[in-house]
């Protein structure tokens, strides 16, 4: 369960320093067209943070969806439907391993 926690935490890690890149080429005048803005990417990184941290110890017996009963079982990496979906957008990013698709 930890490789997939791992690599959600590194791949917002890297979305981070994109928009860290993106917000300072708008503040220096080299910017180029981006659809989404830095500060709408930084919120949507706060908002994956914080729900990979509420749900950082589900599949383990210690987490919201373990109570709920909607957790997967301890052998599978992601731990529930939530940190599964928090993993799709990454999917195409090296290091994203298929069955780990919700
Ligand atoms: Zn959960």
């Amino acid at each position: 369960m930890d490789r997939f926690v791992t690599f959600l935490r590194r791949q917002l890690d890297i979305d981070l320093e994109l928009l860290r890149v993106a917000r300072q080429d708008a503040e220096t005048g080299a910017a180029h067209a981006c659809l989404i803005t830095p500060i709408r990417g930084f919120r949507e990184c706060e908002l994956k943070s914080r729900l990979l941290s509420t749900h950082h110890h589900c599949g383990t017996g210690g987490g919201p969806c373990d109570e709920l009963g909607e957790s997967y079982p301890p052998e599978d990496e992601r731990g529930c439907p939530t940190r599964a979906l928090l993993g799709l957008p990454y999917a195409d990013r090296p290091g994203y391993i298929a069955r780990w698709r919700p």
